[in-house]
């Protein structure tokens, strides 16, 4: 999974630091995509030092700044952000089957990719690097102005937090849980298609995000009911995941139909749901994700 990085060690504790030109910079743009390097290995992260380079280059470059996010064994990680007249020149690559031009890259190596194409990418760690400060970039664009007086805030010098310059409010990053069920009715699993998924998507199974005051075997209850119209027993827990590219944390269940297995959509995003034996179940690209993970097993008997 996309956290299983194994032998690296993610550091996720704040700390307040200035970068060094060896880091790595994880910048983004506006359309959920993250700038990375083609060399003749394939795509990887720039370090802080190219990004600077870049900086140079523009003539009306600001003053360099950047916020330190999380170290993975010896490597420390910092958001930088470039300016529109510098995002405008790089190029956006969205689908797998892309690969730009030479001359499409900017200065002859940088392009901006898809968040969803990137997570495609190798190794996992640099996926999880890439998806985890989008996850803290994405909370730090809402907290720039204070929520409760809307004056403009500022970094906390000791936590990951943003605090009020105005009232001293003090602004935390926000995981939201969901929980996402593998459901099992003998030698058949369940999944479905979401329709809030960009188009082709692959089936995946019953998720949703766990509502204020509820555990999280309760929303794996009725989320399958609302979805599917199903009644479930014997649940157990899988695993859990953190899932930056949409700021949630998974958690995974398997459960089993109780009693009746007739699907009842009850919920307008479900456009698909169907029981398929382990035969008819797809083969899978990798196993970045929870959900993925446990279709798989179920697919190789692992899960029963
Ligand atoms: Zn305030």
């Amino acid at each position: 999974m996309i956290h299983e990085i194994t032998p690296d060690i993610y550091y996720p504790e704040y700390r307040n630091i200035k970068s060094a030109n060896l880091d790595t910079a994880l910048v983004y743009s506006g359309k959920s995509a993250i700038l990375v390097l083609k060399d003749n290995e394939g795509y990887r992260l720039p370090t802080i030092g190219e990004i600077k380079e870049i900086k140079s280059i523009e003539k009306d470059s600001e003053t360099y700044n950047d916020y330190y996010l999380f170290s993975i064994s010896e490597n420390k990680y910092f958001l930088v952000e470039l300016q529109d007249a510098v995002n405008d020149k790089i190029t956006y690559i969205k689908t797998l089957d892309e690969n730009p031009r030479d001359e499409e890259l900017y200065m002859n190596k940088y392009v901006y990719m898809s968040i969803h194409r990137f997570r495609e990418l190798n190794p996992v760690v640099m996926v999880f690097a890439g998806a985890t400060g989008y996850h803290i970039r994405n909370w730090k664009e809402t907290v720039k102005y204070c929520g409760k007086c809307g004056s403009i805030t500022k970094p906390s010098d000791t936590e990951r937090a943003f605090v009020c310059t105005g009232c001293g409010h003090t602004a935390y990053p926000q995981v939201a849980p969901a929980v996402i069920v593998a459901v099992i009715n003998k030698d058949k699993i369940l999944l479905v298609r979401n329709l809030k998924r960009p188009k082709n998507v692959r089936l995946e199974l019953v998720s949703g995000y766990v509502e204020v005051g509820e555990s999280f075997e309760h929303a794996v209850h009725r989320e399958v009911m609302e979805e599917v119209g199903l009644k479930i027993k014997d649940i157990w827990f899988y695993k859990d995941q953190p899932w930056g590219i949409s700021g949630a944390h998974m958690i995974g269940y398997v459960a089993y139909v109780d009693g009746d297995d007739t699907i009842v959509k009850q919920d307008d995003e479900i456009i698909e749901a169907k029981w398929y034996t382990r035969d008819e179940v797809p083969e899978y690209r990798n196993r970045l994700s929870v959900g993925s993970e446990m279709i798989l097993k179920f697919k190789t008997g692992e899960i029963k």
